[in-house]
């Protein structure tokens, strides 16, 4: 019986091999199709459809209409003997108020007391937060709409030349600028901006520069005012701003409430290159590292940040990009 069965199997030979790898590929392919479904492997598809998956958190904006800009004109040239050349652009009338050697500790302090007591609207509410820690006080008037130059310089008398050794108690100059019309406190979620400036002296020869910016609002919140780093062209007329060279443009970026201002005009936009495709304008912000250097197209493309590879949290535009 044995015999028979092993010599029928050597007569069919060839065909007991071929039915053997068929249905060694059935069951192969069948396993390779319950694993993957009738998709393509990932490892077969192509690079780029699996990064346009990437999705980038998108960071929720509410758009404010901030009155106040403010910005240190001459950086190189400013100390706190020559005095500081301030350029300001305010939608509405206001006063500016320079504070001379303010305090630290009284002006964070006062920042506290906005949030919890009072709301600081007025020079004078400010000032008696800060229960008159400063050394000299002086008061401009601004107008509205106009782009301003404004020189101030410490008074002979005030006989303040250095602030002392590091680490310091005072600020050299802290600025604030608040509506000057009571009605035009109604309108404006902002009510008042504090610039802390830094001011090189004897002592201490840092150069000029705003260390910090608060817009305070009408609601008791305060918010650090942070600059985007933005790519730009060569060409661009804007790269002459600012010394760091990081930065082509103050545009100013409310993090912690996911507040944004928009003042650059849209035509200035369009001269800064998208830096991979060199081709769009830029319009993505990334977070946390604030690099604004993707055009519409390109952020598809990225979980990191291509300027500095860090991981991209969330991310924002500037303007909405039209569909
Ligand atoms: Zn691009
Ligand atoms: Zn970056």
């Amino acid at each position: 019986m044995a015999a028979v069965f092993l010599v029928t199997v050597y007569e069919y030979s060839p065909l007991f091999y071929i039915a053997v790898v068929f249905v060694c590929f059935l069951v192969t392919s069948g396993l390779v199709l319950g694993w993957f479904g009738w998709d393509v492997p990932v490892i077969l598809r192509n690079s780029e459809d699996t990064e346009s998956s990437v999705k980038l958190c998108q960071k929720q904006m509410r758009q404010v209409k901030n009155p106040f800009s403010l910005d240190v004109g001459s950086p190189a040239v400013a100390s706190l003997a020559s005095g500081v050349t301030l350029t300001l652009d305010c939608l509405e009338d206001c006063l500016l108020t320079c504070y001379w050697g303010c305090s630290v500790q009284k002006l964070h302090e006062a920042l506290q007391k906005h949030v919890y007591c009072f709301r600081i609207k007025t020079p004078q509410v400010f000032e008696d937060a800060l229960q008159d820690e400063y050394l000299y006080r002086q008061q401009y008037c601004v107008k509205k709409g106009d782009k301003l130059e404004k020189h101030c310089l410490l008074p002979e008398e005030a006989q303040l030349t250095e602030l002392g050794p590091v680490p310091r108690s005072r600020y050299p100059l802290v600025v604030l600028l608040t509506l000057a019309g009571e009605e035009d406190r109604e309108i404006y979620d902002i009510i008042s901006m504090i610039s802390i400036v830094h001011l090189p002296d004897d002592n201490y020869r840092l150069s000029c520069r705003i260390l910090y910016q608060y817009l305070l609002l009408a609601q008791g919140q305060f918010h650090d005012l942070k600059q985007l780093f933005m790519s730009a062209n060569s060409t661009g007329p804007s790269l002459s701003g600012p010394p760091s060279g990081e930065t082509a443009e103050d545009r100013a970026l409310l993090e912690k409430a996911g507040l944004a201002e928009e003042e650059a005009a849209p035509a200035e936009e369009s001269s800064k290159d998208c830096i991979v495709c060199q081709n769009r304008a830029v319009n993505w912000v990334f977070l946390p590292c604030r690099h604004t250097c993707l055009c519409d197209e390109c952020v598809t493309h990225f979980q990191h940040c291509p300027m500095c590879r860090q991981f991209v949290v969330e991310s924002f535009p500037l303007c909405i990009p039209k569909e």
